[in-house]
Parts: structure tokens; sequence; C-alpha cells
């Protein structure tokens, strides 16, 4: 009696199973995306409780669970777009057209043009417009199967509209069922009004800006822009120094343009990740290897702006640096909402396999985000964020793009779409 007692108790019961489906779970520990074919997974309480090869399905009770028939289609991790600024007034549709006129850079300056412009309408648009622009940006990464991404400030370059962005990306969050991980990029480009004082602004940066990001909790990580164009490694190091004082993880845009020593500079602060590198030379992939850094890839960027130089991917490879993968949705470099064209560009532009991309917008995107534990990954324990796929092997998903093969997706253990 006491034995059937105790094994009726130990039957369990789970809120959703998932039948007749393939898993493609992204094991850093499986290699080829961690296939388990005709398999089941159970969710309960929004985690993933249990999964593996439907003939190992223990007894469970039948009448309390929802039974889903998977049909034979394909469950990944939800996918986490790891480095957007999908936040921003206006655009940049008339730049892009006038450099396609022939205009020159100096000319489109001139009319107002490049990050400028960006910030002039950030800083005019009220918190609900910036929310109505962004929301189309953020469904549209949404309906792709994306079930977390992080947005940037950084094109208020101000207190009042640093925070307004952040406050927006917060916003987002309650709008659609997407997990946001906001990130304060005030040093992003500097303001017109500190045009000569660049050292005056990382002071309001590091002693003003950082110090209410953090006490308000509107956002938990600091990225800088590292670059010839943007802030150099002493003012980039000051901004990493607050940021660490204040208990916020940080993140850079280092090496896209040129070789500043960024990427060294962020994993000596043991960074989440460096962003772009396509001019990281291998003493940067040492530090990363070393700290056990991401190293996130914008193809999007990349081929946006025409770039030539590949990022190092063979000895990113060679240190076991961790890829990541990012649509970088931005007005100026990346105005591209679509994390699929991004696992294409990420095999065709990049030459990364379908493996390699998919990981990169699953457990290497929760790695870059600080959310391996949670996130990224269909193991027990982990949230319950699953893209179902209507597709017949997982490489698919690269090879193809501009048909949409999502058929479901789960957040929290919710079916959301
Ligand atoms: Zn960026």
């Amino acid at each position: 009696m006491a034995t059937t007692m105790q094994s009726a108790n130990s039957i369990p019961q789970w809120q959703t199973l998932w039948l007749n489906v393939n898993l493609a779970t992204m094991t850093e520990a499986g290699s080829d995306y961690g296939v388990v074919k005709q398999a089941a997974l159970a969710i309960s309480d929004g985690k993933i409780v249990w999964l593996g090869k439907e003939v190992d399905l223990p007894t469970y009770n039948k009448s309390g669970t929802e039974v889903i028939d998977g049909q034979g289609k394909w469950l990944t991790p939800g996918l986490i777009d790891c480095h957007t600024h999908l936040v921003y007034g206006g655009n940049r549709a008339n730049e892009f057209e006038m450099r396609l006129q022939g205009k020159s850079y100096q000319e489109i300056a001139e009319s107002g043009g490049g990050i400028v412009s960006t910030v002039k309408a950030t800083r005019e648009a009220t918190e609900v417009e910036l929310l109505s622009s962004a929301l189309p940006r953020l469904k549209a990464l949404h309906l792709q199967g994306v079930t977390t991404v992080e947005i940037k400030s950084g094109y208020g370059l101000d207190l009042e509209n640093e925070i307004k962005m952040l406050n927006v990306a917060g916003e987002l969050a309650k709008q659609l069922p997407i997990t946001v991980k906001r990130t304060f990029l005030g040093a992003h480009a500097l303001p017109i009004a500190y045009k000569d004082d660049a050292a005056g602004y990382i002071d309001l940066v590091c002693n003003e800006m950082i110090p209410i990001v953090a006490e308000q909790k509107l956002a938990d990580t600091v990225d800088v822009f590292c670059e010839n164009i943007g802030f150099d490694i002493k003012q980039t190091e000051r901004v990493f120094t607050a940021a660490k004082a204040h208990g916020l993880d940080i993140k850079v845009h280092a090496e896209q343009l040129s070789n500043l020593g960024g990427t060294e500079l962020a994993a000596k602060y043991q960074a989440l990740s460096s962003d772009h590198v396509e001019f990281l030379p291998e003493q940067g992939i040492k530090a990363m290897s070393a700290t056990d850094m991401t190293a996130v890839l914008l193809p999007g960027a990349f081929y946006f702006l025409r770039e030539t130089q590949l990022p190092p991917i063979d000895l990113l490879r060679k240190h076991n640096v961790p890829m990541a993968i990012a649509t970088d949705a931005n007005p100026g470099s990346s105005p591209i909402c679509s994390i699929q064209l991004m696992l294409n560009m990420a095999c065709t532009l990049f030459r990364l396999t379908p493996a390699e991309a998919l990981a990169g917008v699953t457990c290497n995107a929760a790695k870059a985000l600080g959310l391996c534990k949670t996130k990224g990954q269909l193991t027990v324990g982990r949230d319950a964020d699953i893209a179902v796929w209507n597709i017949t092997q997982p490489a698919e998903l690269c090879y193809q793009f501009g048909v949409n093969p999502l058929s479901a997706l789960i957040q929290n253990g919710k079916q959301v779409i």
C-alpha cells in the first residue's frame, strides 16, 4: 500500500506536454544543435520540467496535462537578440537616399545627418511617440521567434533623455510578451553641447547618469562605444570603473573600425561581451578567452556599411570564444529588425556554420546578456521560452530567408504566438 501511495505521489502532473517533436536543445556540451529526435518536452510553472526521447517519457497524470501533438516540428530555445538600439526617434532614410545620390559624408553631416539627427529626433519625441515607433520593430523580432531582446539607450545623451529611452524600453516589455534587458549607453557619442569637452561629458556619464541609472534600476549593464570616432581607451575605462562601482555589468562596442584595445580593456573589467570585433587581434581574443567573454557579431552593420574587414572567426574558434549574433537594429548602420536574416548573413557573410549561427542567437546570446543560467537552451529547470518551427532540419533556419517558418512561440511557459 505504501509503495502504491508513493508511486502515485511521484506521478508528475505537467501543465503542458509537447509530443511528437524534435529538439535542438543548443546545450553547450552537445555538438550539432544538441538534437533529440522523436522527443517530448514538458512545461510547468513557466519552466521546462522534462525533456527527452518520447519512448523514455515517464508515466504522467494525463487528466491534468494539456497534451499537444507537435506533428514532427522542431523546438529550439526562444531566440535572443542580444544587441539592439531599437528605441529611437525619426529615421535616416533621407540620409541613405542622399548617399546613394552621390552626396558626400561632409554634405550629409552639413545637412544635419548622422547620429546627430537621431539624437535630435529622439530628444524631441515623447515617451509615447518613442514607444509607438519602437513597437513595430520589436513586434517584427517577436514574430520571428525572439523571446528576449537587449535594448540600449544612447540617443538621448543627457540625463533626461537617456532615462526617457530606458523607460520606453521598460514599457515595451509590458506591451509584448518578451523579456527586455536594458543597457545604458550614455557613452555612445559626444552631444553637440560637449563638442570640445569629451572629458566633461564623461564626467556627466560617470558622476550623474550611472548613479541614477543604477539607483532607479533603469538598466543592469553599461556599454561604451570605444572607437576612433567614439570614446578612447581612457574615457572607456572611466565609464567601466563607474559602472562597476555601482554594481552594473559592462559590455563594449569595440574594434569595429579600428583596433584601440577596447576588448582587452573590457576583459580586464570582466565584461560580458565585446561587440563588432572585426579588427580584433589574437591578443584581444586570448584576453576574451581567459575571462569567458562572448564576442557579439553584427552582420547587419557589416552588410549595411558595406564593410570588408571580416571578424576573426577562425581565431575566435581556435580560442573557444563563444560567438553570439545580433541585429544591432539601429537607424544609422543597421536598420534591420530580422533575426532570421542575421542567421543567414552570419553564414553567408561570416562563414559561420548553421549550428554556430543558431548558437549565436540562443545559448551564446544568453551568455552575452548574463542570462545563461535561465535562457538560451532547452534543459530542465530553464525558462520555458521556446520557438516551434515548421522545418525539417535546424539548418533550414539559416538557409532560407524570407519565408517565416515560425509555427508557435512560448514565453515563460505560455503560448504567445
Ligand atoms: Zn550597436
